[in-house]
């Protein structure tokens, strides 16, 4: 039995559920799972129930509920200070930032709080390089963008979505974007012009299925952005920091961005931590005042942070990504005709489309639940998978034996 704030007393998941639903914008569909506690792979629903989450609050979770580190590193800075605001100078930003510069092998860093705001600060500092350093006529830069992209929920990001469910009825939008079909790099060419001051792509679409972009195609928007002089900006909110086996997922193609936005798994999903990280002449064009935010790299934040930068420091979670991704990959290889028409992804990270016939995304999800697993549909028909990296092996074989169940049974 609960006791809440208002008085009333409640105790089942319906009777939660039903709270959520009275009070709470109906902005999302969850699953019908009310989540109590959590440790590692393994979440437990207020009657008891346990599940093995599959789909890590969509990357946040990299490191699992609650692992000991983190919460040890949040209690330690709880102890101490968790609040200064930028007025004042703090004993932990200065080492979060270099740390997550030579994680990344960039050169400064501008720490936020959500993913979006990573992203809307990126889009600034590139207009403004635009217009101090390339020398674009003020008000004219333009950023090219690609179709199908997820780079978070404010009214400008949303003003390039090209996902009519995401920007429908939010307009006016901002100006200045060119929306390219993804993993195509003629297009790409086409659309960059001497008024483009940068390119920003995610290296994997992670909300629109995990979508992987052709070989070389990184490589080429590389090469284009120098040949053009204008910034290459990586989204790695959701591909970054080991997801895909190395700390980005840019690096498997060898390349390296201006500008990377980090988000999600920096705050070791204990509290909301991101940043923009890339090089020093181009985020030095902010100068004070013009730039900020009141929670954005916190003692608490950056504690969190510096925690996370240690274990993946280690290269103990990007070998993990890489040899459970291949065990990954290779059971889910093997269901393609058996009830799947396609897979997709890298690392510890897969988009199954399930074919014509078989249940449907959401379908899929409340079986799974029924069986213990959690993870979440995108698009219709198209299940993400992206469990901890702590997961144990036998744990991620018991998760696809229930994926298995699921899209094989007719
Ligand atoms: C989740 C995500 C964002 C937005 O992050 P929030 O913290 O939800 O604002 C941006 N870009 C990508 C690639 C993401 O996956």
């Amino acid at each position: 039995m609960t006791t809440f704030a208002d008085g009333t007393t409640t105790a089942t998941s319906a009777d939660y559920i039903a709270l959520d639903e009275r009070w709470s914008t109906h902005n999302y569909h969850p699953l019908p799972v009310v989540i109590a506690e959590a440790e590692g792979a393994w979440v437990t629903d207020v009657e008891g129930n346990r599940y093995l989450d599959f789909l890590s609050g969509y990357s946040a979770l990299n490191f699992g509920h609650r692992h000991p580190q983190l919460v040890a590193a949040a209690k330690e800075q709880l102890d101490r200070v968790t609040l200064t605001s930028r007025a004042f100078h703090h004993d932990q930003l200065g080492r979060f930032c270099a740390e997550l510069a030579q994680l990344t092998g960039t050169e400064m860093v501008l720490p936020m709080n959500s993913g979006a705001e990573a992203v809307e600060s990126a889009i600034k500092i590139a207009r403004k390089w635009a217009y101090r350093v390339k020398g674009i006529p003020d008000g004219e830069s333009r950023i090219v963008v690609a179709a199908s992209n997820f780079h978070g929920r404010t009214t400008t990001i949303v003003s390039f979505s090209t996902d009519e469910t995401a920007r429908a009825d939010f307009g006016p939008f901002t100006p200045g974007f060119d929306v390219v079909p993804y993993g195509d790099a003629a297009a790409l060419a086409a659309a960059i012009t001497d008024r483009t001051a940068a390119v920003l792509v995610e290296p994997i679409q992670g909300e629109a299925g995990v979508i992987v972009p052709p070989q070389g195609y990184l490589a080429e928007a590389r090469r284009l952005c120098d040949e053009a002089g204008a910034l290459l900006i990586a989204d790695e909110i959701q591909s970054g920091l080991c997801r895909t086996g190395p700390v980005l997922a840019l690096d498997h193609e060898g390349v390296r961005a201006d500008l990377y936005t980090l988000g999600k798994a920096l705050g070791g999903g204990i509290v909301p931590v991101s940043a923009v990280v890339g090089r020093a002449d181009v985020l030095g064009v902010l100068k004070p005042g013009e730039h900020g935010s009141t929670f954005g790299g916190n003692p608490l934040a950056c504690a969190v942070g510096r925690a996370v930068i240690r274990l993946l420091s280690t290269g103990e979670f990007a070998e993990r990504a890489a040899t459970l991704g291949e065990r990954l990959h290779q059971r889910l290889a093997g269901l393609l005709g058996h009830g799947v028409a396609g897979v997709r992804g890298r690392g510890l990270w897969a988009g199954v489309d399930i074919a014509p016939g078989g249940p449907s995304g959401r379908e899929a999800s409340e079986a799974l639940k029924a069986r213990g697993v959690l993870c979440k549909e995108t698009h219709g028909s198209t299940l993400r998978i992206a469990p901890p990296l702590v997961i144990s092996e036998a744990d991620l074989d018991r998760g696809l034996d229930a994926l298995v169940e699921v899209v094989t049974r007719s």
